[in-house]
C-alpha cells in the first residue's frame, strides 16, 4: 500500500496560527468517518497546498505541494511526518479548491484527523459534509450511470442510514467499509451522483418522527426480509418483507454454489460439531421469505442445526450471495446451492430500485415500496 518512492524533502514551512481556511463551512452539519484504523504508517501525496496542525497546540505548518510523506505512528504522544516529530492528533487540511491528497491509495479533499494510539498505531478521521460524503457513498454503493430516480431514492436511504450513526461523543460516527456502508473518497463523483444528493438535499425516511433503520442491500432475489428474520433484531416497521417483481433480471438474481463435503464437515466442525461424515443436509427452518435460517445436517454423530448466516459468513458472502436458497442438490462429492439475491435482503433492493426506477417511479415511490409507511422528512427537524 506504501507509496514506493523514499519521502521527499524535510517538509514543512511553519505559518503559524493563521493561515489559509479550511475547506469546508463551520456551520455546515458534518460527519465524522473512520478511513484508516490500527495502520503503523500511512502515505500521504500532497496535491497542492496541505496544511498540518497539532490541534493541542495550535501550531500549523504548510506540506511541500505535490510531495509524498510517510506518516508514522509512535510508542508516545507523538507521531512522525518524515523525520517531523509531531503531538498527536494532528490535522490535515486542504483549502477549498484545486487542493487534495492522497492518503494511501484514495484521494480526499477537506480536513484528516490523524491520531496516534501509542501502541504505534494510527487512525485516520476524515470529517467531511453530510451531504458531500453521501456523493462518495453513492460513488461505492449504487454507482454512476445508474438511473436518477433509483439514485435519488440511495441518496435518501444513505442519509437516512448515517444519520442514525452521528454520535458526538464517540471518536468518530462511522466507519467506511461494509460494516457501516461503503465510502471510498470523492474520486469518480459524476454529474448524476451530485444531482441525485442534491436534489434530496437535507431528505430523511422517518416513521413514527423516529429515523427509519433504512438497511439496502443488492438484490433481494424476488421478496425482501425484516431485521427480525436477517439477524433477530426486534426493530421491525417499517421493515418488513415485501414481495419484489422488479430486480428479476438482475445477473444477481439467481445464483449456483457448489460446497465439497469436506469443505462444509469443516464447517460444522468449527461450529462444534464431532461428525467425520455428513450423511445429508435439509433446511430446517425458514423466515417468512423463504430464506433458510438453520439448517440440518444428518452425520455420523446424529443431527447438527446450525445457522445459515453462519455458513454464508464462513464461505464469504461474495460467493455464498444470500441465505435465499431455493434448492439445495446433493452431488458425488458435496452440494449444489442454488440461491436467488445478494445481500442480507433487509429494506431497499438496490436492483428492484433500479428496476422501478425504469418503470418510470420516482424515488419517494421506490422508497415508499422498501420502507411501507415512511414518510421523507427534513433532517434539521429529526437530529437533537
Ligand atoms: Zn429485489
Amino acid at each position: 500500500m506504501l507509496l514506493r518512492t523514499t519521502i521527499l524533502s524535510l517538509l514543512f514551512f511553519c505559518s503559524g496560527l493563521l493561515g489559509a481556511a479550511d475547506g469546508y463551512p463551520e456551520n455546515e452539519l458534518k460527519i465524522r468517518i473512520s478511513i484508516y484504523r490500527d495502520l503503523s504508517r500511512l502515505a500521504v501525496t500532497t496535491y497542492g497546498k496541505v496544511y498540518v496542525t497539532e490541534l493541542k497546540t495550535g501550531n500549523r505548518f504548510l506540506l511541500l505541494e505535490n510531495a509524498n510523506y510517510e506518516i508514522r505512528g509512535s510508542d508516545s504522544k507523538y507521531l512522525y511526518i518524515g523525520k517531523q516529530k509531531l503531538l498527536s492528533p494532528i490535522k490535515l487540511n486542504t483549502p477549498d479548491g484545486n487542493n487534495f491528497l492522497k492518503i494511501n491509495s484514495r484521494k480526499y479533499k477537506g480536513e484528516i484527523r490523524l491520531i496516534n494510539c501509542e501502541d504505534s498505531t494510527l487512525n485516520a478521521i476524515e470529517e467531511i459534509p453530510f451531504e458531500k460524503y453521501l456523493y462518495g457513498v453513492l460513488v461505492s454503493e449504487m454507482g454512476p450511470g445508474w438511473p436518477l430516480e433509483a439514485l435519488k431514492a440511495q441518496a435518501v436511504a444513505s442519509r437516512t442510514y448515517a444519520a442514525r450513526f452521528i454520535n458526538p461523543l464517540k471518536d468518530y460516527d462511522m466507519t467506511d467499509d461494509v460494516s457501516h456502508q461503503v465510502y471510498s473518497g470523492l474520486e469518480k463523483v459524476s454529474s448524476d451522483i451530485i444531482e441525485a444528493v442534491n436534489s434530496t438535499k437535507g431528505e430523511v425516511l422517518v416513521y413514527n418522527k423516529k429515523l427509519v433503520n433504512a438497511f439496502f442491500h443488492a438484490c433481494c432475489g424476488g421478496h425482501t426480509t425484516s431485521p427480525g428474520s436477517a439477524w433477530g433484531d426486534v426493530i421491525t416497521k417499517p421493515l418488513r418483507g415485501v414481495s419484489d417483481p422488479y430486480c428479476k433480471t438482475s445477473r444477481h438474481y439467481k445464483w449456483d454454489m457448489f460446497l465439497k463435503n469436506s469443505d462444509l464437515l469443516s464447517f460444522i466442525q468449527k461450529m462444534g460439531s464431532t461428525a467425520l461424515k455428513i450423511k445429508s443436509l435439509k433446511p430446517y427452518s425458514k423466515d417468512k421469505s423463504g430464506r433458510i435460517v438453520r439448517l440440518s445436517f444428518s452425520t455420523d454423530r446424529g443431527s447438527f442445526k446450525a445457522e445459515m448466516k453462519e455458513l454464508r459468513k464462513h464461505f464469504g458472502t461474495y460467493d455464498f450471495k444470500s441465505t435465499f436458497i431455493s434448492r439445495i442438490e446433493k452431488k458425488s462429492n458435496g452440494y449444489l446451492f442454488s440461491g436467488r439475491g445478494w445481500g442480507h435482503g433487509v429494506g431497499m433492493c438496490q436492483e428492484g430500485a433500479k428496476g422501478l426506477a425504469k418503470k418510470r417511479q420516482n424515488y419517494k415511490k421506490i422508497l415508499n415500496f422498501y420502507y411501507p409507511g415512511s414518510k421523507t422528512a427534513d433532517i434539521t427537524g429529526v437530529l437533537k
